[in-house]
């Protein structure tokens, strides 16, 4: 039998690497980018805003280099020109968190074409125009590299009791867009697995109805929502060697929501 592996602890590290991170002004992303900057990974942040704020935060607490891009991730020309400057600015990438998202909560007999078409492009064909700008650099440069798409625990169940069809639709796509560049792009050394988060504190649900809150908690075997922390571990060990056998996996942090 094969020799065990030393120090498996190091393959969670991210040292030497360069982070893209998409939707890090705030949220999720921010926290996520927080913990792979502890890990030593340099950091770059696209958002629709300016997310300079952030990025300046990644250098002073953690001392990595960080950059923030403004790009509107629905926008493949400007995606492509913001993935070859991230990659200029900090002289390569190796890992994506593909994270940037919108909800809506409107009953679908009430949406028009322009809500329903808006999440679809923010959640869907924005998670495309990002993995394949990624991609394309990757192969371009040369490199192998790692892809960690955000989905939602709503692309396997529908959320009750607010109407947010075109939301649960965008995410079932990503989950299945995931499997679909992950095994289209292992021959390219490229690895793509997706996060599916239950219900997480963040400015996303910040603003929601009490009452739906409510509703939400007493439905979740863990009686909480879930804190974007909860969350870091997953991207960590995804995008990290700690996953080398990994890809088009859908990891699902719900505190059991789905399982019942
Ligand atoms: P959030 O607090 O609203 O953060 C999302 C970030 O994405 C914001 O900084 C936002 O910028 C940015 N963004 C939105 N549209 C963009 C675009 N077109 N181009 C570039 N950036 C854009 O939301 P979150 O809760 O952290 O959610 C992050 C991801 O997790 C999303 O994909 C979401 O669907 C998913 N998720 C969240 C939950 C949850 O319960 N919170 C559960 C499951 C999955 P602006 O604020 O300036 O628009």
């Amino acid at each position: 039998m094969r020799e065990l592996e030393a120090n498996v602890s190091n393959r969670f590290s991210l040292n030497g690497k360069v982070t893209v991170v998409t939707g890090g002004r705030q949220g999720i992303g921010k926290v996520v980018a927080n913990a792979l900057a502890e890990q030593g990974s340099d950091i770059a942040i696209i958002d629709v805003a300016d997310a300079s704020a952030v990025a300046a935060e990644l250098v002073d607490r953690h001392g990595v280099r960080a950059v923030a891009l403004t790009c509107d991730v629905t926008d493949p020309e400007a995606v492509g020109r913001t993935i070859e400057e991230a990659a200029q600015q900090l002289g390569t990438l190796d890992l994506l968190f593909n994270n940037a998202g919108i909800c809506l909560h409107k009953p679908a007999l009430d949406c028009t074409p322009a809500d329903f078409t808006r999440v679809i492009d923010v959640n869907l064909n924005g998670i495309f125009f990002v993995a394949q700008a990624f991609a394309r650099h990757l192969l371009a440069a040369g490199k192998s590299g790692n892809i960690v798409n955000t989905a939602s625990m709503s692309g396997t169940i529908v959320n009750i009791p607010q109407g947010q069809a075109s939301y649960n639709a965008s995410k079932a796509g990503v989950a299945h867009l995931t499997k679909s560049l992950a095994v289209e792009w292992a021959p390219l050394g490229i690895r793509v697995n997706s996060i599916s988060p239950g219900y997480i504190h963040t400015e996303m649900t910040g603003n929601v109805r009490e009452d739906w809150r409510e509703i939400w908690t007493e439905m979740i075997p863990f009686k909480r929502m879930g804190t974007p922390e909860e969350l870091a571990g997953a991207v960590i060990y995804l995008l990290s060697d700690a996953s080398t056998y990994t890809s088009g996996a859908d990891l699902i942090i719900d505190g059991c929501f789905t399982v019942v």
